[in-house]
């Protein structure tokens, strides 16, 4: 069957950066498995696995706008090193859990100039295009109680 929003698949993906750097990749590892139209992967490539079927791979590029984001500069902020108490040995790049809201956040060291520590809140992801290498290995009709539930049981699946 054609991937549609009733379709449970099955997929393995690389993704790469602009520069051709693996980012991410499931090979070697258990494949991805996904309710289309749940939102569960970045909507760009939720779109553009629409229609394929098992055995398919194809390369599917995907901008910010459709995948985590631009990146928001209200979310950088520059800090002095004293309210990074408990941090040992900052380093750019160094990522950290951050209280804030509701929801705890990743924020990135992007930048240290003496004291000043410039922390990066955005998705790290944000402002990337990502390109991906698909290979669908799977696609089945997903039961009423997985549409139901807006999620994949079974393997892969999260309960049950
Ligand atoms: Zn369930």
């Amino acid at each position: 069957m054609q991937i549609d929003d009733h379709a449970v698949v099955t997929f393995h993906y690389t993704l790469t950066d602009d520069s051709g750097r693996v980012l991410d990749s499931s090979v070697g590892n258990d494949p991805l498995t996904y309710l289309q139209g749940s939102g569960q992967i970045v909507p760009g490539l939720e779109r553009q696995m629409a229609g394929h079927v098992a055995g398919d791979k194809f390369d599917a590029t995907v901008a910010p706008e459709e995948a985590y984001g631009v990146t928001d500069p209200g979310l950088v902020h520059v800090i002095s090193r004293a309210q990074l108490q408990g941090v040992d040995d900052l380093e750019v790049g160094m990522q950290f859990q951050a209280e804030g809201g509701r929801h705890a956040t990743t924020v990135t060291i992007s930048k240290i100039e003496g004291d000043q520590v410039t922390v990066d809140a955005n998705h790290p992801l944000a402002g990337a295009t990502l390109h991906f290498a698909i290979e669908v290995t799977d696609v089945r009709a997903a039961t009423a109680e997985e549409l139901s539930h807006g999620h994949v049981h079974g393997a892969g699946g999260h309960h049950h």
